[in-house]
């Protein structure tokens, strides 16, 4: 089965509740687990920006729900291409919280220090994922 990631970025809607995070975090875990989709997701209360790796089939399908998921809404595909290798391969669904995500990170991989993935280029996201996996929080 090819092994594919994918990259996109969405707005918090009006439905979503910031303390709903740990919600969508947990059905994730158990949901992805059950199909090797393995992957990693950064809110900051306005944008979330998540990175999903697994077979193309099951992976899609996971994806398919996140797009019909009212509680985010403009839902933009920054990449999707096949990979060899995992980056997230030890997290079923990783999170990086805002407080992680610092003016100097967004600087380093965006043209303001503030985060925003809807103005940055889709390789900068990954790039900007890999350097936060080092702060990967499980809460
Ligand atoms: P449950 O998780 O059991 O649903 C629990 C509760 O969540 C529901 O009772 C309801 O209150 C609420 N809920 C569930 N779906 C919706 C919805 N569509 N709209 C509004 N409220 C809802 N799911 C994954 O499996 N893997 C992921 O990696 C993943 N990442 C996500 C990232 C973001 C930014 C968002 C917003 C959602 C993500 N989800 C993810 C959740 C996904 O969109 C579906 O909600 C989930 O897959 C449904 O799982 P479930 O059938 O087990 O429902």
């Amino acid at each position: 089965m090819y092994l594919m990631r994918m990259v996109y970025c969405s707005k918090m809607s009006d439905e979503f509740s910031t303390k709903e995070i740990d919600q969508i975090l947990a059905s994730a875990r158990l949901n992805n687990k059950k199909v090797d989709v393995t992957g990693l997701l950064c809110f900051n209360r306005k944008y979330f920006l998540q990175c999903l790796e697994g077979g193309r089939t099951e992976f899609n399908k996971i994806y398919h729900a996140i797009l019909n998921d009212r509680r985010h809404h403009n839902i933009v595909l920054l990449s999707y291409d096949e990979i060899v290798e995992r980056e997230f391969a030890h997290w079923s669904m990783a999170y990086v919280p805002e407080v992680k995500i610092t003016d100097e990170i967004n600087m380093r991989f965006s043209g303001t220090p503030d985060f925003d993935p809807f103005s940055m280029h889709g390789e900068s996201t990954f790039k900007m994922l890999q350097e936060l996996k080092s702060q990967i929080s499980e809460i």
